[in-house]
Formats: C-alpha cells, sequence, structure tokens
C-alpha cells in the first residue's frame, strides 16, 4: 500500500505529489494515470503542440527523471475501475489491486461525445489528450479543410492553429455567440470578428443533426437546418464529462462532478478530489458549487488537499484564473464573470488591446483582458477588496486600474 494514492496523472495529480515533497512528506507516493506519459501540460494541445511549435518533451510539467528522483511511483497505462473506501484499496483491471492510506482523486474528465447519427465515425477528433492531437497531426498531411464543432476556448484555439497551418476552418456553434458559458457578449464578438478576419467561416445558431459517413469515415455535418458541410477533420470540442465513475459507485456524493468541502474532502474517507472533476463551493462564484476547468483550479486544490494531509489546513479561497492564446492575441481573465449586472469596456477593441470588466451591485467580479496584462495584474486586487469604485474612472484606459479611486 501507498501511504498516498494519486489517481490522475494531469495537472492536479503532478502538483499533488510536487507539494508533498515540497512540504518534506517522506511517505510513500504513487500516482496512477491511463495515458503513457507523465504529466504534461494540457493547454499546449490546442496551441503549439498542435501547431507543431513545440515538441512532446518541452511540455512536460517536470523531466521524466524528476519522478524517481523525488521518490515517486508513476504507474502509467493502468486506469482505475473500482474503489473501496473500506478496505482503502483501488482496482485497477482484473486483479491488480493497490491499497492506500489517503486517496487523492484527479482523474479530470473525458471529451462529451457527439451523439448524433454518425457521431462516432472515424476522422472525428477531440482534444483532450497528447494522443488525440498526435492523430490529428498524423492525418493532417491531405487535409484541405476542417470543420470544428464548439465554439468554446478549444474549438477557437483549434481553429486558430489551423488556420495558420493553411486549412480552411468551418466552425459551428449551437449558441448564438462563441464562448456563451464563460464570457460576456462584448468578448464573444470580438473573437468571432477576429477568426472571421482571419478566414474562419463561423457560424453561430449552428446545431448538427448528424455526421455522414462513406466507409465508416466522416464526410460531411448535416445541420438541423438541412445544411450540409464536407471536409476531411473533424474536431468536436462541447466540454467534457468528469471522471467520477469509481468514486460514485463508491457511494461518493455527486452529481456534476464529486462534491468535496473547502478542504477538497469528497463525502468518502481519506478520499479527496481535486481539479476539473470537483465540484465544490466556490468563494467567487458567491458560494455557488461548481467545477473550474483550469490549471490554476487544478493545482490551487492540489495544494489545499495536501495542506489538510499534511495537517495544516487552509479553506480553498484563491481568485479563479485562466488563460487563452488565439492568433496574437493573448486573453487573461481573473474571476468569475457568471452573474454579472454590468460590463464596463476599457479600451476599444478595434486597438485589439483592452479589457472587459464585469460588475455585480457596483463591484467588479471579473475581467477579460486581451493584450492587456497590466489590467489583468491589477485588476485582482478590486476583484478582492469588493470596493465600489467610480465607473468613468475604471472605462478610462489612460488611468491604470491601481489608480483607480472610489
Ligand atoms: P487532467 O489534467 O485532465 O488529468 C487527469 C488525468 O487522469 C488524465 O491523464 C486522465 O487520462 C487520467 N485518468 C482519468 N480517469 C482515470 C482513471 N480511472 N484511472 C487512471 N487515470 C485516469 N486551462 C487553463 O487554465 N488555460 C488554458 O489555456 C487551457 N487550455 C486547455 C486546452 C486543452 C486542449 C485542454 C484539454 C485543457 C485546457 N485547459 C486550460 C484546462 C486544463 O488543462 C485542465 O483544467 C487541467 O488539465 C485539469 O487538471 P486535472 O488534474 O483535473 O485533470
Amino acid at each position: 500500500a501507498y501511504d498516498i494514492l494519486i489517481v490522475g496523472a494531469g495537472h492536479g495529480g503532478a502538483q499533488a505529489a510536487m507539494q508533498l515533497r515540497q512540504t518534506g512528506f517522506d511517505g510513500s507516493i504513487a500516482i496512477i494515470g491511463d495515458e503513457k506519459d507523465p504529466p504534461y501540460e494540457r493547454p499546449p494541445l490546442s496551441k503549439e503542440y498542435m501547431a507543431g511549435e513545440k515538441p512532446f518533451d518541452r511540455i512536460l510539467i517536470r523531466p521524466r527523471a524528476f519522478w524517481e528522483e523525488r521518490d515517486v511511483d508513476l504507474l502509467l497505462g493502468r486506469r482505475v475501475r473500482k474503489v473501496d473506501p473500506v478496505g482503502k484499496i483501488v482496482g485497477i483491471g482484473e486483479d491488480e489491486l493497490i491499497g492506500y492510506g489517503k486517496l487523492i482523486w484527479a482523474a479530470g474528465g473525458s471529451p462529451r461525445p457527439l451523439t448524433c447519427p454518425g457521431g462516432t465515425a472515424r476522422g472525428i477528433h477531440a482534444i483532450r489528450r497528447r494522443a488525440d492531437v498526435d492523430a490529428i497531426r498524423e492525418s493532417l498531411a491531405p487535409v484541405r479543410h476542417v470543420v470544428v464543432i464548439g465554439g468554446g476556448y478549444i474549438g477557437l484555439e483549434a481553429a486558430a492553429v489551423l488556420t495558420k497551418l493553411g486549412r480552411k476552418v468551418t466552425l459551428l456553434e449551437a449558441q448564438p455567440r462563441v464562448l456563451a458559458r464563460v464570457a460576456g457578449e462584448e468578448l464573444s464578438r470580438f473573437y468571432e470578428a477576429e477568426h472571421r478576419a482571419h478566414g474562419v467561416d463561423l457560424r453561430t445558431d449552428a446545431t448538427v443533426e448528424s455526421i455522414e459517413e462513406q466507409g465508416g469515415v466522416a464526410r460531411a455535418v448535416i445541420l438541423t437546418d438541412g445544411t450540409r458541410i464536407e471536409a476531411d477533420l473533424f474536431i468536436v470540442g462541447i466540454g467534457i464529462v468528469p471522471e467520477t465513475g469509481p468514486l460514485i459507485a463508491a457511494g461518493a456524493t455527486g452529481g456534476n462532478g464529486v462534491d468535496v468541502d473547502a478542504y477538497c474532502r469528497t463525502s468518502l474517507p481519506d478520499i479527496y478530489a481535486i481539479g476539473d472533476c470537483a465540484c465544490h463551493a466556490n468563494p467567487f462564484a458567491r458560494g455557488e458549487t461548481i467545477r473550474l476547468e483550469s490549471v490554476q483550479n487544478a493545482n490551487d486544490q492540489a495544494r489545499v488537499a495536501v495542506q489538510h494531509i499534511i495537517g495544516h489546513p487552509v479553506e480553498y479561497d484563491v481568485v479563479p484564473w485562466f488563460w487563452s492564446n488565439q492568433y496574437d492575441l493573448k486573453l487573461q481573465t481573473v474571476g468569475l464573470s457568471a452573474g454579472h449586472d454590468r460590463t464596463i469596456v476599457r479600451g476599444s477593441p478595434e486597438s485589439r488591446s483592452f479589457s472587459i470588466l464585469y460588475l455585480l451591485g457596483g463591484k467588479v467580479i471579473a475581467l477579460d483582458c486581451v493584450n492587456a496584462v497590466k489590467d489583468y495584474v491589477q485588476g485582482k486586487a478590486h476583484i478582492l477588496s469588493g470596493a465600489i469604485l467610480d465607473q468613468e474612472q475604471l472605462a478610462d484606459p489612460a488611468r491604470p486600474l491601481k489608480e483607480v479611486e472610489l
């Protein structure tokens, strides 16, 4: 048995092991992961790695030798199928059992599949793992036209990369605007215009009815209004399904992921959950229970779980942040904008350097900053302070955010 067993060799799992060793924890640690590679960064999968600008070894979270040096066992290519919270054992495959003292569940999520007819045809790719992007890159040479289904960050980033690689891209979004789940309308409209200016055929209110296949290979997408769009490659980025099956089967409470408290404890004894799969009451969502899909959240929850394990508990209370790179645009977001009652655009989108401030009851709750690093850095203090600031000053890009007064 391991003192600490971590399931999931992704951002959260790697960070948990690193944090444990950093705090001087000298018990045994293992990370079980169902991919074959040591922990690597997922964000470059739809950015530099997909573009061929960074080789795989440069997106490893730590060099391969690191894990052995820190005495962390990597049990790769193995998938946990069962958790026995009473016997404190996990089951891998049919007969491999591994015991634990504490279990940290950091299994992330799997891409939400297309459920329409033809949705499982060959030539339809998700972007979640290295293997997904390797498969896309391997089949790319003869490809001229790509259909991207889903106008979230991953779909938009993929569209930007494929456009840069000289492919014709059609992007289909079922909602009336892209990024509808995560950003305000101003930001959506800005990115829609940018993609169109780069030649992407971006269509909103476009719902996929079916995929037409030929010999098992996807050939065209049919929309509910009857439109038929042929393509050589299809990419689906319509969200994830949290990986929590074995925990829920073992009796953990959950629904949208697995429920955790402010210390990342699940309802099962000695089992923590962190990262994309962990549903938690977030102070920056005004206590609402949510899952966050970001590197920040995975890393910070890893730290919170570890602090609790080593007997120095701190509650999870970190301002969420996130980034996205598309073309030469660097978006940085801080805070959570859901529920805002007002937006302020700071600077002009035409200048391609601006910020959108999201307010609730006069307080700044989030910022989306496009090529505006200073606003991103200085805006965070306003989210934390909760002060009601002068809105004219907030809107004035000539005035640094940190100098805005009450
Ligand atoms: P993961 O990193 O997904 O790791 C989970 C691991 O567990 C996976 O390797 C999975 O295969 C494995 N696993 C699952 N089930 C089992 C099981 N039963 N047994 C064993 N192993 C299992 N975030 C940002 O902040 N900024 C970005 O720009 C950004 N871009 C992204 C681009 C892409 C293409 C993707 C896919 C994600 C992006 N994200 C970004 C999100 C970020 O990568 C995730 O939030 C983060 O990886 C979550 O970490 P995690 O540890 O919860 O899960």
